[in-house]
């Protein structure tokens, strides 16, 4: 026998027709004689209406009382997903984040997950039920308070479940049949990926893919918690992030045959269009310049991701320095660095948030030279202007600007074999979440 631990996102569970087919799919992994832990999150958008309700009385809610109204919409889902099941002639009980365990820091709106203790829903399983918690929430350990864990939550709510319980895996549901070799929304070609290695996802999901949260990936890697991204809107094998063989209880005949073969080059193409670029202008070339730079910009608690340097020729001794941010975090990020420009000495500040950002990985790219030549070339084909360029072991990413950003990926989709014969997407719901 073995345990599943599944996650629901809220386009699964959007009302009460999707209630009912998921509390069927649940009750048939029950008759298979698995154990199964279950994550909902908020009904549909319920968790937009609810922010949307907060600004309306208050334009900056109180974190604590935004997080303690946000934890409500889960806390609906899973009642009444517990009843459905209930009524299908099966055991299920219900639990908040807190009554499952999962202890978090105090930050209210991102906090992290500290620690999982779930006896409760130990002993709800021991108990014949199927368990249900509500995703995206936790307590914090030191002042009690609820936490809600960012949007999309819920993900990581479910893999730490998974790891804390030892699961077999953790099937992550959502309205799209997995992961794909790029947004089928732009891309009508992409693929759907068999299997992908956690480092790969982790590029992924830090690049812009948007199927499964950055830091439920980081915990499934860590705790090596094999992770199935599928639909609940069919009975498709979805894709698979591990680095072992797939689990042989939940493998297909393909995917057995699928593991002999070579593993492309290229797993996939990412986009985001969430970040904006900075550029400080003029920075004076000497050392523990770079260093207040973004010493500053790291205590706004900025995450900035690609860095370029570059010696200013017309004005010798001086250094132009840009990165990329998100672009949520301009604002704060302009103020910060503005206050500092007599101490650095530098000449000025420059924002664009036109800018798009493409990423290709894979593994593959470690042993085959010549991966970085060919999206170079698949760009100037397209006639793509590259702003800047950063690449890891595994990944290329480039900036342009946003307008051509779609066509930039279209190219190196295509540049890299990764299109197929036929149109294999099919996003059932609206969101892709
Ligand atoms: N309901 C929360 C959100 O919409 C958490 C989640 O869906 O995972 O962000
Ligand atoms: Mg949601």
């Amino acid at each position: 026998m073995s345990l599943v631990v599944q996650k629901y996102g809220g386009s699964s569970v959007a009302d009460a027709a999707s209630v009912k087919r998921v509390a069927h799919r649940i009750v048939e992994y029950r008759k298979a004689g698995h154990d199964v832990v279950v994550v909902v999150s908020a009904m549909g958008d319920s968790t937009d209406d609810l922010i949307d309700l907060a600004q309306e009385v208050s334009p900056v809610p109180p974190a604590r009382e935004l997080d303690m109204l946000l934890t409500a919409g889960e806390r609906i889902s899973m009642a009444v997903l517990a009843m459905a099941i209930a009524n299908l002639g099966y055991e299920a009980q219900s639990f908040t984040g807190s009554q499952a365990g999962v202890i978090t820091d105090e930050s209210f709106g991102k906090a992290r997950i500290i620690d999982v203790t779930p006896g409760r829903i130990r002993s709800a399983l021991d108990d014949g039920n199927v368990a249900i918690v509500a995703g995206f929430q936790g307590v914090s350990q030191t002042t009690k308070n609820i936490t809600t864990l960012g949007r999309g939550g819920s993900d990581t709510t479910a893999v730490a479940l998974a790891a804390a319980l030892g699961a077999d895996v953790c099937e992550i549901y959502s309205d799209v049949d997995g992961v794909f070799t790029a947004d089928p929304r732009i891309v009508p070609s992409a693929r759907k990926i068999d299997s992908i290695s956690y480092e790969e996802m982790l590029e992924m999901a830090a690049s812009g893919a948007k199927i499964l949260m950055l830091r439920c990936v980081e915990y499934a890697r860590r705790y090596r918690v094999p992770v199935h991204v599928r639909s609940s809107f069919s009975q498709l094998q979805g894709t698979w992030v591990t680095d072992s063989p797939i689990p042989a209880e939940f493998r297909t005949t393909s995917q057995e045959t699928e593991e002999s073969m070579e593993q492309a080059i290229i797993s996939g193409v990412a986009h985001d269009r969430s970040e904006a670029k900075l550029t400080i202008v003029g920075v004076p070339d000497v050392p523990g310049k770079a260093a207040e730079i973004f010493k500053t910009v790291a205590d706004q608690e900025i995450d900035i991701d690609m860095i370029v340097q570059n010696i200013s020729t017309r004005d010798p001794g001086r250094t132009d320095i840009s990165f990329t941010l998100p672009m949520d975090d301009g604002a704060k990020a302009i103020e910060a660095l503005e206050a500092i420009k007599e101490t650095v000495g530098f000449d000025h500040l420059q924002y664009d948030d036109q800018i798009g950002k493409l990423s290709v990985i894979g593994a593959g790219m470690r042993s085959h030279p010549g991966v970085t030549a060919r999206l170079f070339e698949a760009l100037s084909k397209a006639h793509i202007n590259i702003d800047m360029i950063s690449t890891s072991e595994i990944r290329i990413s480039v900036v342009t600007h946003v307008d051509l950003l779609d066509d930039a990926v279209r190219a190196a989709h295509a540049a890299y074999g990764l299109d197929s014969e036929e149109t294999q997407a099919v996003v059932y719901g609206g969101t892709g979440r």
